[in-house]
């Protein structure tokens, strides 16, 4: 009995898991090498992708379903490298972190991680927050809620009254004096403590904040915050744990320590200069422009009250200088990989930074290769994620035109696809 029973399992099992579904795709983008093909299928079967096919193909199994996509250019699953699911921007940001408890941020980031996923973006790298973005991006891999796979630096890494030392703006009784458990790092030993607690948490990735920082409660927004000792630390530590390193850096001189000190990504590099942008290279460090978040916290600032007063002025020099370092850096040759700082802005409006992307002088596909291929290999994840091809995870979205032509249209995906499973249609 049982082993019919078990039988029976196996047989409605492989039956459940042979359905396919045939994509017939009007046009399709292969990623790797920047074409656009058009009359495509992609057969899924799972979560994976079987086959890519020439011509609309019909199905061999009347269990098989058609997803009609003929007037549609489909592509993979965008990466966002920068987002903070864990926040949105809002007058009342700043008391917020006063007043809301872990599980109030938890349930206003199920929003934010759905209109993320609903958006396009399947992937993303969560660059800080309290560290409810691991609890957040463990429930989407089980698949309690929904929203784009995170990779997730839990808590950002800062010093003494630097951009990520969480009490800054606080009243002096309310300070306290955060260490290397709450990510405020002062020395070398305090570098490895810090990223070695990241791991105990369940980061993904480090985050450092290498220069002072736009939205923080302080003064400058671009002056060093770390020694290139500790920033050393923390890479070769992070290396320990199989971990990569972006820091946030405005400043040239951050910047550069932070290239010397071994880290990936630079987030924003708004004031780098041609030398700092040779090292880049030099380095193999990739910039992540952030030019949306730029654009946006400088039109906030002109809101009175919006920001606290010491802010406004750093939003207004600082924000709107980062699409044209972006421009200099791509046509320098500098690696750029997509990110967005969604949380500083608007949730769900990541695909606006593809349009400012190539306003600043970057091809539409290079763009679009910037949040797929190039986003999977910052993450280790490319030969399972960011191109449709055979054998790789099904994470597949559609617009309404060719991109290439028009990249404003990836401002509205019209079909959403993760892992196999449709979210959008
Ligand atoms: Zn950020």
């Amino acid at each position: 009995m049982k082993k019919l029973l078990y039988i029976l399992v196996v047989l409605i099992g492989s039956s459940a898991i042979s359905q396919s579904l045939y994509l017939h795709c009007g046009k399709l983008i292969d990623t790797e090498k920047g074409n656009v093909y058009t009359n495509q299928t992609i057969i899924i079967t799972g979560n994976k992708i079987q086959s890519i096919e020439n011509g609309f193909v019909t199905p061999k199994n009347q269990d098989d379903k058609i997803i009609d996509l003929k007037d549609k250019t489909v592509l993979p699953g965008l990466m966002d490298m920068h987002v903070h699911m864990e926040m949105e921007t809002n007058p009342k940001a700043y008391l917020e972190e006063y007043t809301l408890d872990d599980a109030d941020i938890a349930f206003n980031s199920l929003g934010y991680a759905k209109r993320t996923l609903m958006a396009g973006f399947t992937t993303v790298r969560d660059l800080g927050g309290t560290g409810v973005n691991v609890s957040l991006r463990d429930a989407i891999n089980q698949g309690k809620v929904v929203g784009p796979r995170i990779f997730t630096a839990e808590k950002a890494l800062g010093t003494t009254g630097g951009h990520a030392d969480p009490t800054n703006g606080s009243k002096k009784e309310l300070m306290g004096d955060p260490g290397p458990k709450e990510g405020v790092v002062n020395s070398v030993e305090d570098a490895k403590k810090a990223v070695r607690q990241r791991y105990k948490n369940g980061a993904d990735l480090i985050k450092i904040t290498a220069t002072g920082g736009v939205l923080s409660v302080a003064k400058s927004g671009q002056n060093p915050q770390f020694s290139l000792e500790e920033i050393k630390a923390i890479c070769a530590t992070a290396k320990d744990y199989g971990y990569h390193v972006a820091a946030h850096a405005h400043g040239d001189e951050g910047m550069q320590r932070a290239i010397l000190g071994g880290v990936k990504t630079i987030e924003h590099g708004t004031l780098m200069s041609d030398e700092t942008m040779e090292l880049m290279k030099q380095y193999d460090a990739y910039l992540v422009p952030t030019i949306t978040a730029g654009k946006m916290v400088a039109e906030n600032a002109k809101i009175e009250g919006y920001y606290p007063a010491i802010i406004v002025p750093k939003a207004l020099e600082i924000g709107p200088k980062i699409q044209n370092t972006f421009g200099r850096a791509y046509k320098k040759g500098v690696g750029i990989v997509f990110g967005t700082d969604a949380g500083v802005f608007k949730h769900g409006d990541n695909g606006k930074e593809f349009g400012f992307m190539v306003e600043a002088g970057m091809p539409a596909m290079e763009a679009i290769q910037s949040a797929t291929i190039t986003s999977a290999n910052i993450l280790g994840i490319s030969k399972e994620l960011g191109t449709i091809k055979a054998g790789y995870i099904a994470d597949i979205i559609a617009v309404n035109e060719n991109p290439s032509e028009n990249i404003k249209t990836l401002e509205n995906v019209v079909f959403v696809m993760k892992e196999g499973v449709i979210y959008k249609q």
